[in-house]
């Protein structure tokens, strides 16, 4: 019963928020239609889930909208093979999104409680390409560079140096960047000795930490 209930609810969440609103990545699509939202969203009905709206996870975290997530993979632009960072792993939802999409994710979190609740719900449904570890993101995981794509998942400062070093030739950072309240989500690809900057719209994060954050 519950179960038809919330696969309902994720479909319509595809339809009502994220087509409506320009997401058209067929993978990105198929991804947000088949990972189980509710299942990283710990308290209350698991429709809530699927909700238009970010969801609290748990020491003062938040799971962000499902259209950001969207958006944010979207512009990633990935296809298969590559190998991803993610920064902020939180309740590992969006790294679940990105281990449908990509060979290998790398997810970095700096809160051990929420690594650790984060892999724990990414095993049980049976990924075994997710990556994790503690620590400040803001440093990367250079033992895994160069990736195609690094995802931040926390509002930044500035956008950290050691990410743009850690991306790959012709990949792709995507950051919301801004003041502790509100930013823009920013995409930047690596071409030839050259970074190009592109502001894809106004976000709201909670705040990067660490030596090259807050
Ligand atoms: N991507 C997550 C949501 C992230 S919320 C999801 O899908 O649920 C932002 C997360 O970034 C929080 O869990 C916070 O603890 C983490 N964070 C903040 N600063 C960090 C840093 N410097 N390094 C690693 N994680 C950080």
């Amino acid at each position: 019963m519950l179960d038809t209930h919330v696969e309902n609810a994720r479909q319509k969440m595809v339809d009502e928020q994220l087509i409506p609103r320009g997401i058209r990545d067929p993978l990105v699509l198929k991804a947000m239609r088949d990972v189980p939202r509710h299942c990283f969203v710990k308290s209350g009905d698991g429709s809530m889930a699927y909700s238009d709206r970010p969801l609290p996870i748990g020491n003062g975290q938040t799971i962000s909208q499902p259209y950001i997530v969207a958006l944010m993979t979207e512009s990633l632009g990935l296809t298969g093979g590559e190998r991803v960072l993610e920064i902020g792993t939180g309740s590992g939802y969006q790294a679940a999104i990105l281990a449908e999409l990509a060979a290998d994710v790398y997810t970095v979190e700096k809160d051990p409680t929420l690594l650790e609740s984060a892999l724990e719900t990414i095993r049980s449904l049976g990924y075994t390409n997710v990556h994790g570890t503690v620590g400040d993101g803001t440093a990367g995981w250079p033992e895994a560079s160069p990736y195609a794509a690094i995802l931040v998942t926390a509002g930044a400062p500035d956008i950290p140096e050691p990410l743009k070093a850690q991306l790959a030739p012709g990949g792709r950072l995507v950051i919301p960047v801004g003041d502790r309240n509100i930013q823009e989500l920013v995409r930047i690809i690596k071409g030839d000795g050259e970074l190009r900057h592109e502001n894809l719209c106004g976000c709201r994060f909670v705040p990067l930490r660490g030596a090259h954050g807050w």
